[in-house]
């Protein structure tokens, strides 16, 4: 289906007491998006009843003054005609989800509306019902993610994806699906969102994407931006409305990528939920990845305290910054504050966590969750192998996978020292230069790290270098840096 609207020519010009059916198109066109009332109004479209109500197939005063308010707020000249600016507008493609023209009070000083639903919780999962043809579904999985994550970042929200049931659930269909909004066919409207709960039936929530369009990932995009899109109609589902802020995410027309949030949009969703405590470290001192019952988690270490990541999340759990004293129970005091390191066994010492600090280091133990008895040791003499240089303290370690995996590696200044878990000693040969030996890495992230971390869940296989307030990825699979770092902590992590 073809909207009739695109025969320009046609179309062109209409105005004031023109009739047949490029006016009734027209018609069609502003009752669909908020500006003239339909026929029937459904149930939860009540603020539809604001709008004018035109005589079919006429452009009459109502059809005028729907057409001047559309004009007025995409900030067209208000010529009360279908000219050439107003045509354009008309003709790209948008969001499904109706404007309310008549029926929002709008803040003077913000561009953003909120909806007037909110979910009641903060905590929001997210199933999956269909997937495109388009793109592999991992990769329609890690869009999604991300759309919701650019929200969790400046809200208290966070989601998580289940696999029978969800607040928001994901669907893939085109034409008519049951919901009592058809899409369309190739462009016009895109995808729609529904609001959070009351209201919606059972529609509350969920997110659609029209599948007659042809959905991408690469930039410039070579058809719709999926994660343009998604961010765009997650926004209706925690609550947002259309935005008259035409650079705006909340913006109702596609204008290619737009996949970062303006502070409108950020100032939409905080008016509703609130905002992020959000704690931006540079220059941690250790980082270790969870494991045993803690497995999914990392955890980063800076002065007396620690922040938990979630892997699957990929944001910071909240409530966080924690003290270190009580939290990780049975550390000796010296070690509840700046530490060096942390490192995982691996091997015979799988399950263990090696914290270093100066020329000592203690024993965790994940599963019991406590100290093991009779730390801290001397470096020196238990690490066998390890240089003078090591002994006296560590700045960075990590245990390796993949090919490397029965591997532990030191970092200090320049240099590092490979350690073998089996033999439980310093492989021959070290320290070696990092320079040429971890490939790939920018000239800043091959001496002094400040701490090392590996990938789990959706980013195992990877290794994450920190220095400063940046950091680098390294893949174990391939031994090399991967491109396009290193990138700020901020946002990317915390
Ligand atoms: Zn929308
Ligand atoms: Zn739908």
């Amino acid at each position: 289906m073809k909207n009739m609207l695109l025969t320009k020519n046609i179309a062109l010009g209409m105005k004031l007491n023109d009739k047949g059916q490029e006016v009734a198109e027209l018609q069609k066109y502003l009752e669909r998006f908020g500006y003239l009332q339909p026929p029937v109004i459904a149930k939860g479209e009540e603020f539809r009843m604001m709008a004018p109500l035109a005589r079919a197939s006429h452009f009459d005063g109502a059809t005028e003054d729907a057409l001047s308010i559309f004009q007025e707020l995409h900030g067209l000249p208000v010529t009360r005609q279908l000219d050439e600016a107003t045509l354009q507008l008309i003709q790209k493609p948008r969001c499904g989800v109706p404007d309310k023209p008549y029926a929002v009070q709008r803040n003077p000083s913000a561009s953003f509306v909120a909806q007037g639903s909110k979910w009641s919780k903060n905590i929001l999962t997210y199933l999956f019902k269909e997937f495109t043809p388009d793109l592999n579904a991992a990769v329609v999985k890690a869009v999604l993610q991300n759309a919701f994550r650019t929200w969790a970042l400046v809200s208290p929200l966070s989601f998580h994806e289940k696999s029978t049931s969800g607040d928001i659930e994901i669907r893939f269909v085109s034409g008519d699906h049951g919901d009592g909004y058809p899409f369309d066919g190739v462009g016009n409207v895109l995808a729609h969102g529904f609001y959070p709960p009351p209201g919606g039936g059972g529609f509350a929530g969920d997110l659609h994407f029209d599948d007659a369009e042809t959905w991408t990932t690469n930039l410039p995009p070579s058809g719709y931006d999926l994660l343009t899109v998604a961010i765009h109609e997650a926004g209706h589902c925690l609550g947002l409305d259309h935005s008259l802020d035409a650079t705006a995410v909340m913006y109702a027309y596609y204008g290619g990528a737009r996949r970062a949030l303006l502070n409108d949009d950020i100032n939409g969703i905080r008016s509703i939920y609130g905002t992020r405590n959000r704690t931006i470290w540079s220059g941690i001192q250790a980082a270790v990845d969870g494991q045993g019952p803690f497995a999914g988690k990392a955890y980063f270490f800076k002065g007396g305290q620690y922040l938990r990541y979630d892997w699957g999340d990929d944001l910071a759990d909240p409530n966080y910054p924690a003290p270190i004293v009580g939290n990780w129970r049975g550390l000796p005091a010296s070690f509840t504050t700046n530490l060096d390191c942390a490192l995982n066994g691996q091997g015979p010492f799988a399950g263990k966590l090696y914290l270093f600090k100066g020329n000592q280091y203690v024993r965790y133990d994940w599963a019991t969750d406590r100290a093991d008895p009779g730390y801290p040791k001397p470096i020196a003499g238990n690490w066998p192998g390890l240089p003078a240089s090591f002994t006296n303290s560590i700045s960075a370690a990590v245990s390796g996978m993949a090919g490397f995996a029965g591997k532990a590696y030191f970092f200090k200044g320049g240099e590092y020292v490979r350690y073998d878990w089996a033999t439980d000693k310093a492989d021959l040969g070290y320290p070696k230069p990092i320079t040429g030996n971890w490939r790939g890495l920018s000239a800043g992230f091959t001496s002094n790290l400040d701490c090392a971390l590996n990938g789990q869940g959706p980013f195992a296989g990877k290794l994450y270098f920190f220095k400063g307030g940046q950091y680098a990825r390294y893949d174990w699979a391939t031994d090399k840096a991967d491109t396009g770092y290193p990138l700020p902590i901020e946002f990317n992590w915390l």
